[in-house]
């Protein structure tokens, strides 16, 4: 039976149709990087699924609730019960987004020199890291480095090179990650049993074990669907298994917090969490608002509710497949298997005669944007290809990432895209890189400009 969207909608937003001169205007315009379009000129946008989903009914209802008490407000008590049921966490502390839990986890724990293994860094992580003068490790398996290999938890932790890092170098350790999904590997999950391995090591070395939360959801779902013993569990059994494995967590609402924006940092640690809450204060407000508004905190706890119900992780995790599987009909080559939130084309693969420095993940989104008017987002060589001593190198993949955002587009959408892809797949050989004519110094990616080589 095909798997159907498990809602009906309610209300909906035009999308504004352009043509390919009107494209080929704002692209330059926008110095061919297609973060500096205007949201208004892009028809199906695959940009990120982050603060991009649809939020219930439900969750509308719960803005009305907010009480937006300055402390103590009764919408972050429920938010605060609904994250401690899940993650079973002492110490809860809401920010604003994902990066400010990072920030003020880091910039309260972490001196010069610091090492932080993880999966894969998301991208904010690895910045917040180095701003600190700490150094962001990779330790993801090697399996899940080759994008074409099949394999069903790609994100997990090589626990032998963890095993290494820590004998070697664990004076420098102060914590260890990992990232559910791991978003920068391909939006790949994480087993049960890795995490219990890199538990066991963490308890060895008797180092705090974080996760980067943010798609904890999606990654419960692939342990239920993949690893064996785990299928007759529910979402949410597992991925409170998940948390309790870990002494702490970074967490974006905008991903499985089906929110616009929010997140928290969590953790059992007294002292870090004081020290934590003394620099939320400073910088992002009271502990029991953290940035947000008290209807925020009323729109996450609700999504966190939803977000690990059954009906919907199937939908979701089925709808980002189904996108996968045409592209490879189309013959254009992706990280396999599909990951939770994203479709990831290798655009070093797809683009052979374009050179990892004339960027051809930029090559390939830009020429999606001509195509249909779809916006992705490059995630290689100018995300990740510039070294804090100034050095350019090619990142380990030229990436382009198709993330779909949670309950807002249809089918027909998804098809239209595969169409644009398989289209602009088919002329391929056309295509020229790009080279960068104004190249910001952190986060690059957000705001660099190009020309066409
Ligand atoms: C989005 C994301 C972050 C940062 O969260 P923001 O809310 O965007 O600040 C951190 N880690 C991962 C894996 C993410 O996907």
């Amino acid at each position: 039976m095909t798997i159907i969207e498990p809602f009906r909608i309610k209300s909906v937003e035009a999308i504004k149709f352009t043509t390919r001169e009107q494209r080929e205007l704002r692209l330059r315009e926008a110095g061919y990087n297609v973060f500096l379009l205007r949201a208004e000129d892009v028809l199906i946008d695959l940009l990120t699924d982050s603060g991009t989903g649809a939020m219930s009914s439900a969750q509308w209802g719960a803005l009305m609730q907010g009480d937006e008490s300055y402390a103590g407000s009764r919408s972050f008590y429920r938010f605060r019960d609904v994250v401690a049921d899940l993650t079973g966490f002492t110490h809860i502390i809401p920010t604003h987004q994902g990066r400010a839990a990072e920030r003020i986890l880091f910039h309260t724990i972490l001196t010069p020199g610091d090492i932080v293994p993880n999966n894969s860094h998301f991208d904010t992580t690895r910045a917040n890291i180095e701003v600190e003068e700490a150094e962001a490790l990779d330790l993801v398996i090697p399996e899940g480095r080759i994008p074409s290999l099949v394999h069903p938890f790609k994100g997990n932790v090589d626990l032998e090179a963890l095993d290494h890092l820590l004998t070697e170098r664990g004076d420098r350790v102060p914590l260890v990650m990992v990232t559910v999904t791991n978003n920068s590997g391909g939006g790949q999950p994480v087993s049960l049993e890795n995490l219990r391995g890199v538990r066991a090591l963490c308890d060895k070395f008797h180092k705090p074990l974080f996760l980067d939360a943010c798609r904890f959801a999606e990654n419960a779902w692939f342990i239920k669907t993949r690893e064996a013993g785990q299928s007759h569990r529910s979402p949410k059994e597992i991925a409170k298994e998940m948390f309790s494995l870990a002494d702490g967590c970074t967490m974006s609402a905008k991903k499985d917090g089906l929110a616009n924006i929010g997140g928290f940092l969590a953790m059992n640690d007294d002292r870090w969490a004081e020290n934590a809450r003394n620099l939320l204060i400073l910088t992002e407000g009271f502990p029991t608002y953290g940035g947000l508004a008290g209807y925020d905190l009323e729109a996450i706890a609700r999504g966190l509710e939803e977000v690990v119900e059954e009906p919907y992780l199937q939908y979701r995790i089925r709808s980002t497949a189904y996108l996968g599987e045409k592209l490879l009909a189309a013959g254009v080559p992706i990280i396999q298997p599909p990951g939770g939130h994203a479709i990831y084309i290798d655009a070093r693969a797809m683009l052979p005669h374009i050179p990892p420095l004339q960027y051809p993940g930029i090559a390939c989104v830009n020429a999606l944007y001509l195509e249909g008017g779809v916006r992705g987002v490059e995630i290689g060589t100018v995300m990740f290809g510039l070294h804090h001593d100034g050095r350019e190198t090619p990142a380990a993949m030229d990436l382009v990432r198709l993330a779909i955002p949670r309950r807002v587009y249809t089918q027909s959408h998804i098809d239209f895209v595969a169409e644009v892809v398989a289209a602009v797949g088919s002329r391929r050989a056309a295509l020229g890189g790009y080279r960068m004519t104004h190249a910001p110094k952190v986060l690059r990616h957000f705001t660099a400009k190009f020309e066409p080589v």
